[in-house]
């Protein structure tokens, strides 16, 4: 059934026996940094290619601040801590998500409330949410109230799915009449912008990961983005488990966390950072084909919303049904082309089935539809990366 469009996939990726959804392209000062990082010693917290990279992260998505961390998960879960959310508060986010965005709220002792994304951006419905805060919450001296569990909202977290940059501004007017903090999970959208304005850099604070299977990568690593110079102080204070600075004894005067970024890892980040633009134009141009290839299969290749311009990051098509979807994942991974679905929706994992929801049929809709493609920017390869 899917015969054409294995022999493209195929095609795109000549020579390999197995073809993985996403691997890094580690290309270009990778080993050059790592070396000179292991012969300065200096491959833990201390060292300058930590503030290296940051520096060249808060240039490229013009954020003011930006503090590096050791995954994506750390940086949202000091995020939603400098947002001022408490064990007991309630935080909005999206069902269609990796489960990180979620566990970080639940690290905390908050709960998540889930409300829909839309078809067309695969991100957080700005109406859907007025909807849910207009009919189930109240704003009393500046905090909004959930009307149902009596608890407080304190934040949302939109995430920009697939790097598909979300409708950002109108979330943000949304949550500003009702006092909610914007936190975007930007994990997925290095190189995404909306308006020409980086993802990641319109809440009061933003976070991005550089996983293995992201655009660019550290091994394991994220970034918190900001533009408050208070909240920037206080996310590397934290991340160094709150230990005062200007003292050489060990005064640590709140409960931190050790979540700062190791050297070693920033030393891979600066030379994939000086490889963003490549690896982002290789990656416009696949996408471009897919579309193309797609298009005259008369199958639905989703492509970047309105006023926004996406990384890419995953190539996904949009079947007619579930039946086709299964069908077409499993004619692709037979031929060990390891195409994905999208995650299951949050609200249907057991951890999380008791939260609170809104109508969620988009997010039902789209997930069972839509197939992520594989989207490495690799051609050659001598061995595969798991
Ligand atoms: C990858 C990802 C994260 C977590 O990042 P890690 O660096 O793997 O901890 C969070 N949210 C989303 C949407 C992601 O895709």
């Amino acid at each position: 059934m899917f015969e054409d469009s294995i022999a493209f996939i195929k095609s795109e990726y000549q020579g390999k026996d197995s073809i993985p959804l996403h691997e890094p392209f580690l290309s270009g000062n990778a080993k050059n940094y790592v070396n000179e990082c292991i012969e300065s010693s200096h491959v833990s917290s201390v060292g300058s290619f930590v503030n290296r990279f940051e520096n060249m992260v808060a240039k490229y998505t013009n954020a003011t601040y930006a503090i590096a961390t050791i995954n994506g998960t750390a940086a949202l879960h000091l995020a939603l801590i400098l947002a001022g959310v408490n064990k007991g508060d309630e935080v909005i986010t999206q069902p269609l998500t990796y489960v990180a965005t979620v566990n970080a709220i639940s690290y905390i002792g908050a709960q998540p409330i889930f409300i829909d994304v839309e078809k067309t951006t695969l991100g957080l419905s700005p109406e859907k949410l007025e909807h849910f805060l207009k009919t189930q919450t109240t704003v009393k001296n500046g905090c909004c109230f959930n009307k149902t569990t009596g608890k407080q909202i304190k934040a949302v977290v939109p995430m920009h799915t697939l790097g598909f940059p979300s409708r950002i501004n109108d979330i943000l007017d949304v949550c500003q009449s009702y006092q909610l903090k914007v936190i975007e999970d930007a994990a997925e959208s290095l190189g995404s912008f909306y308006k020409d304005q980086h993802t990641g850099t319109f809440g009061l604070l933003g976070v991005l990961s550089f996983n293995g299977n992201k655009t660019i990568t550290t091994g394991g690593g994220g970034i918190i983005l900001t533009n408050d110079k208070a909240i920037a102080l206080k996310a590397k204070h934290l991340s160094t488990n709150a230990k005062k600075e200007d003292s050489w004894g060990y005064v640590h005067d709140s409960i931190g966390y050790n979540y700062r970024m190791p050297a070693l890892n920033a030393a891979l980040g600066c030379a994939q950072m000086e490889e963003l633009n490549n690896i982002l134009l290789q990656k416009r141009r696949l996408a471009q084909r897919y579309a193309q290839f797609f298009k005259s299969k008369s199958i639905d290749f989703i492509k970047e919303p309105k006023d926004s311009h996406s990384n890419y990051w995953l190539n996904a098509i949009c079947l007619e049904n579930i039946e086709q979807r299964d069908l077409f994942l499993s004619e692709t991974n037979s031929e060990n082309i390891k195409t994905r679905p999208l995650w299951q929706l949050m609200n249907h994992l057991d951890i999380y089935t008791t939260a609170q929801q809104g109508n969620l049929e988009n997010a039902i809709w789209l997930q069972e539809r839509i197939v992520n493609l594989p989207s490495s920017v690799v051609n050659v390869k001598n061995e595969a990366a798991e």
